[in-house]
């Protein structure tokens, strides 16, 4: 699957390649993955339960593969939904049609209480593994069930939780070329079911970050631009505090379980950001040390890891992640097939009309 599609314009700087994407979308599944097993438990519980370090690998599950939540599931059906919406105007310089992506997260929705696999929907919608029910949140359930898609200029509830910016990374590969409109990108896809600023501003400041990451900045400039970006939008001030303490702590000697907790839990989405940036900064270098440390805390463990692995996996690339990881962790073939899918320009997607049909 590691294949650059020369086709495009590729590794102007060595940083922009399909290898990238499918790590970012990887990376993330694996960060889900590895925290998942721990969502729900204290930082002392996990360490008696994994040893003094905490959890170091994926848990296999009776399956063979080590699952994924619903982090990674919306995930994919974000990128659905874009993909779709970019293939109505094949225009990358404006926000798209937002009730595609709503179409496609109640698609998202069937896939956790339906029982029919739609046929006309695409491929995603017609994964049979994402038929699964991984403690997906009350917010995204509730506000997709009302049928009554939000924005950040109409809220629909007051929700900041970490359900909006764990679904966007596919925001920031799409539209990496404008990583003003990325932001823009994301931060709407998240309003689609969290109205608080602190659930949807996150999903920007993601979506934007990754965007500057596959076109070659390093993490600490990509944060540096985006809080730039963050700072434009109304009610962003407790966000941008939150992402400059990530990126002063990063910078200490602070022990990173301490710098964690001073950031918060994760439950909360600039909390989930913040932390995950903060891992990013740290250990730039290396993928384990840092998907680990994400998820060895107090909170939402599987959301730290898949925010932490879908900007570090934009990053260092396929190459620089486990091989074992990336065979064990579930849905990977699909991530690959979809990154390619984010890498191309949406007329060069194959076979469009049955994997993405627009109406
Ligand atoms: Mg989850």
């Amino acid at each position: 699957m590691n294949v650059v599609n020369s086709n495009n314009n590729i590794n102007f700087n060595g940083r922009y390649s399909l290898s990238n994407y499918q790590a970012c979308l990887k990376g993330g599944a694996i960060g889900d993955a590895l925290g998942w097993p721990i969502e729900f438990s204290r930082l002392a519980s996990i360490k008696d339960e994994f040893g003094p370090k905490g959890i170091q690998d994926l848990v296999i599950s009776r399956s063979g593969k080590a699952e994924v939540t619903d982090d990674t599931q919306m995930t994919m059906f974000t990128a659905d939904g874009l993909i779709k919406a970019v293939r109505k105007t094949l225009n990358l310089e404006e926000l798209p049609d937002m009730q595609e992506v709503f179409n496609s997260y109640k698609l998202w929705l069937n896939t956790q209480f339906g029982s029919n696999i739609p046929k006309k929907e695409g491929w995603i919608a017609q994964i049979k593994d994402l038929y699964a029910t991984r403690a997906p949140g009350n917010t995204c359930i509730s506000a997709i069930r009302g049928n009554n898609p939000g924005s950040i200029a109409k809220p629909i509830n007051n929700s900041a939780g970490c359900g909006g910016v764990m679904r966007v990374a596919p925001a920031g590969l799409m539209y990496h070329n404008n990583p003003k409109l990325a932001f823009q990108v994301g931060a709407e896809c998240a309003a689609l079911t969290h109205s608080h600023p602190r659930g949807y501003l996150p999903a920007g400041v993601l979506s934007e970050m990754i965007a500057h990451i596959v076109n070659g900045k390093n993490i600490d400039e990509a944060v540096t631009e985006t809080i730039k970006t963050l700072k434009t939008y109304k009610d962003s001030e407790p966000v941008v505090e939150l992402m400059k303490s990530a990126q002063m702590l990063a910078k200490t000697k602070v022990d990173p379980e301490d710098a964690i907790r001073m950031l918060g839990e994760g439950w909360v989405g600039d909390e989930a950001i913040a932390i995950s940036t903060y891992c990013a900064l740290k250990e730039p270098k290396n993928f384990q040390k840092a998907i680990t440390m994400a998820v060895n805390h107090n909170g939402d463990s599987d959301s730290t890891g898949a925010i932490l692995g879908n900007i570090l996996g934009a990053h260092l690339g396929v190459e620089k992640i486990p091989e074992k990881w990336l065979k064990k962790v579930e849905l990977s073939d699909e991530l690959g097939q979809l990154a390619k899918d984010l890498y191309v320009k949406p007329q060069d997607i194959e076979n469009a009309a049955t994997r993405y049909p627009i109406k």
